[in-house]
């Protein structure tokens, strides 16, 4: 069962997320057969997508990270909303690279140049949306720097997907660590010894550790709190409703089209590739919908 912890430290000068994440990542290794490389880059992604969804206060708010790259994997999407419920894909789920030098799966070279866009819907007018390039393309480094330049808070991200050797997942999860306004020099300069020190969120997750060890392995020196555990999970809320409002918003031109050829068409989620059948006769009546 996947969840995310919330906690803080140092007397509330450091705030803290940690989660496990193995079951959204195999949920979006299945849904869209990704490959290995795949696999990592989009449950990274889901993985910061979950925490970061905790960050959210209103109950309509609603999360996507968006990464539009210029190498094979060709850009990700997930979005998230304010209970933890985390969706996405990817452009190229078949991609294949060569490990790294470091023996790992290459997901800064799947992700290549590019930018990275998280987008809050917090229920205003316009959402936010905050842009930053890509560092180096692992996803834990762009947000730690999204984080840094957009909104102006020192961030440590770290995320990991750990593979079976049949390509299932084994383990993933990750942390984000953040420093208040008001944190001391002294608290500083320590956490971040700390953290130049600390193993790989990989390492930590192949140890089999837990949300809490992990915040307790990073942050024990400095007395961490754990506020809330929050059940986090994949999940898609796509409906017939929502595929005909897609058909519907093509525009007449291309409803006529689908009908003159005269044949049930197949409309597939985008997140969960849930198959939708659209007869002829349905798409008609979408037609006349349209031109209400
Ligand atoms: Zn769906």
């Amino acid at each position: 069962m996947d969840y995310i912890v919330r906690a803080t430290a140092a007397d509330h000068q450091i705030r803290a997320f940690a989660a496990t994440t193995k079951d959204i990542v195999e949920s979006g290794r299945v849904y869209h057969n990704t490959s290995p490389v795949a696999t990592a880059a989009l449950g990274r992604l889901l993985t910061a997508g979950a925490m970061m969804s905790v960050m959210m206060k209103g109950e309509k708010d609603l999360l996507t990270l968006q990464i539009q790259c210029s190498g094979p994997i060709g850009g990700l999407t997930v979005t998230a909303d304010s209970s933890a419920h985390v969706k996405g894909y990817v452009q190229h789920p078949e991609v294949m690279l060569p490990p790294n030098a470091f023996g790992k799966l290459d997901v800064g070279g799947a992700l290549g140049l590019g930018v990275l866009s998280v987008i809050k819907d917090l229920g205003m007018k316009e959402p936010y949306v905050g842009q930053c390039e890509l560092k180096t393309g692992e996803i834990g480094d762009d947000l730690t720097y999204y984080f840094a330049t957009s909104e102006q808070v020192p961030t440590s991200v770290g995320l990991g997907v750990l593979m079976e050797k049949d390509n299932t997942v084994k383990q993933a999860g990750g942390f984000i660590i953040q420093l208040m306004p008001f944190t001391s020099d002294e608290v500083i300069d320590r956490l971040e010894a700390k953290l130049s020190n600390v193993k790989s969120v990989t390492a930590l997750l192949d140890a089999g550790m837990t949300p809490e060890q992990i915040l307790e392995e990073l942050l024990g020196e400095f007395g961490v709190e754990i506020n809330e555990k929050i059940p986090t999970g994949y999940q898609c809320d796509c409906s017939r409703e929502r595929i005909e409002k897609a058909l519907i918003s093509l525009g007449k031109k291309e409803l006529e089209d689908m009908i003159h050829d005269g044949e049930t068409i197949e409309v597939g989620c985008q997140f969960c590739n849930k198959k939708y059948p659209v007869t002829v006769e349905e798409l008609k009546s979408l037609l006349a919908r349209s031109r209400r």
